[in-house]
């Protein structure tokens, strides 16, 4: 099955056989957050889709070194990210905090908010702050190779002179001359010679917090170098994939290239995956556009567009009945029929123990495990097989209700299908079995603390009551016994 795993490839623009450089590693990286505000939930369709495939080509065989950044320094505001001031610098000073304070509170927002949505953590998280050396090399590289020039302390890459070897449109599809009629003219760009020449280095303003010696001066590398930076440190001259937004592709991840290219005559990745968009109405999810909701404002449904809250395992599961690469429109009837699917998807798999095999069989699991190896060989087509696994959950009401036999081999097979693709692939979890435990777990205490105040031991009874408390449940005793309720 680990051979024919195709893969829609930005660079072709078509879908291709996947066949990494190493029979048995993938390098993959995909470019982080800007950890300068909450993560919205269009951020988060990006990293569940990239979770799907380190899922499922970790499940095929493959040893994956995933690598993904923080952008803890250097995305400015503009258009292409080098133009304006900090992002988080700017959020630093609106808040009189340190810029690390900034950074800080954000990746750990992220990281909390990717756990509940069972992400698996990345092989690597690089921070861009932490590869300056790196970065200040790739600089001085590209300057030897006469593809980049110095003006007053910055350091800016020259795209028409490296366009006249390489094809700086390679990933967009675009020539020079209609990316140069198409851009605006910025201000503030007249040390560039070049329109869409691009910021390696920029020396820092007297009041630019975050800044670092180089040879031309006291500044900061650009958001783009970054990235080559750490993709080369940590997955060499050549990996296998390099992902991200698909808004990142026209310029992000262009310059991304036209830098490796410079610097290691390679273009950085063979595959270049790009995710579609988180939309409202239609417009794309974006912090700027004043569209985009935070998930704890989605679980709990406090949001002028939203009627209600939804599940984490609801949304994941919203976001995964989409293929990555069309856009997914958020709209709550949309929420509301993922609901109900994902129910009744769980309400099968919980009905799997249960089932009594047959000493015949009406059921063939094999060539449904194949389908679902199809789904997902096919472009990770996640809809596709959710599709297959609504069939299959068709099949275990029908078994349940004694319509349909299976035998012991196939309800194994059954059962090893369901847990691969349900939980280990996409990744999802059934919520209500953990939330069925809770009470139990909780009435088991209380039903604890109670016979230690019978027998009057009410150190321990104090003990139960104060160390729930201490954890978010609160016990209120009454005459018909001790209910609980979370703080
Ligand atoms: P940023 O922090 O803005 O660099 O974005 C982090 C990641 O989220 C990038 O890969 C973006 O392409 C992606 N992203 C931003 N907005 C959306 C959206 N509305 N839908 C899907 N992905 C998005
Ligand atoms: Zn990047």
């Amino acid at each position: 099955m680990k051979q024919n795993l195709f893969v829609y490839n930005t660079l072709s623009r078509k879908k291709e056989e996947f066949i990494p450089i190493d029979p048995s590693h993938v390098g993959m990286y995909v470019c982080g957050p800007t950890v300068y505000s909450d993560v919205h939930l269009g951020n988060c369709r990006t990293y569940i889709s990239f979770d799907l495939i380190f899922r499922y080509l970790t499940h095929i065989g493959y040893k994956v070194r995933y690598v993904r950044n923080i952008t803890d320094a250097g995305h400015l505001e503009g258009d292409a990210g080098d133009e304006g001031e900090d992002k988080i610098s700017k959020k630093a000073k609106l808040a009189q905090l340190e810029p690390m304070e900034i950074v800080q509170k954000y990746t750990v927002g992220f990281h909390d908010v990717l756990e509940i949505f069972n992400l698996l953590p990345p092989s690597i998280e690089p921070t861009a702050t932490g590869h300056i050396i790196e970065q200040i090399e790739l600089v001085k590289e590209i300057l030897a190779k006469g593809l980049a020039y110095e003006v007053d302390g910055s350091v800016y890459f020259d795209v028409e002179k490296y366009n006249k070897t390489q094809d700086y449109g390679i990933l967009n599809g675009r020539n020079l001359e209609d990316m140069l009629n198409n851009t605006r003219n910025l201000g503030g760009q007249e040390d560039k010679r070049g329109k869409l020449d691009f910021a390696l280095w920029i020396k820092a303003k007297p009041e630019h917090l975050m800044k670092w010696p180089s040879p031309w001066s006291v500044g900061f590398p650009g958001w783009h170098l970054e990235c080559s930076a750490m993709s080369h440190k940590y997955l060499g001259d050549q990996f296998d994939i390099h992902g991200g937004g698909i808004d990142l592709m026209p310029t992000h991840h262009t310059n991304e290239i036209a830098q490796n290219i410079a610097c290691c005559g390679k273009n950085p990745a063979n595959y270049w995956i790009h995710t579609n968009m988180l939309t409202v109405n239609g417009q794309k999810m974006s912090k700027s556009l004043g569209n985009s909701f935070l998930p704890h404002e989605l679980f709990t449904g406090n949001h002028s567009i939203l009627e209600r809250g939804y599940s984490p395992m609801t949304v994941r599961f919203f976001m995964l009945q989409a293929h990555y690469r069309s856009t997914l429109d958020f709209g709550n009837e949309a929420m509301e029929a993922s609901e109900k699917g994902f129910k009744r998807l769980m309400t099968s798999v919980g009905l799997l123990d249960n089932l009594k095999a047959a000493a015949v069989t009406e059921v063939e699991v094999e060539p449904m495990m194949q389908r679902c190896y199809a789904a997902m060989n096919d472009d990770f087509n996640s809809p596709v097989l959710i599709a297959e696994l609504f069939e299959a959950s068709r099949i275990i009401n029908s078994i349940n209700d004694g319509k349909l036999k299976i035998d012991a081999n196939n309800l194994q097979l059954l059962k090893n299908m369901i847990h691969l693709f349900v939980f280990d692939i996409l990744g999802l979890k059934d919520e209500q079995a953990a939330n069925d435990d809770l009470p139990k777990l909780l009435n088991f205490l209380i039903g604890l603390r109670s016979e230690a105040k019978s027998s009057h031991d009410y150190a321990t009874s104090d003990k139960i009551r104060d160390g729930l408390q201490k954890i978010g449940f609160q016990l209120k005793d009454s005459k018909d016994g001790t209910n609980w309720s979370k703080i």
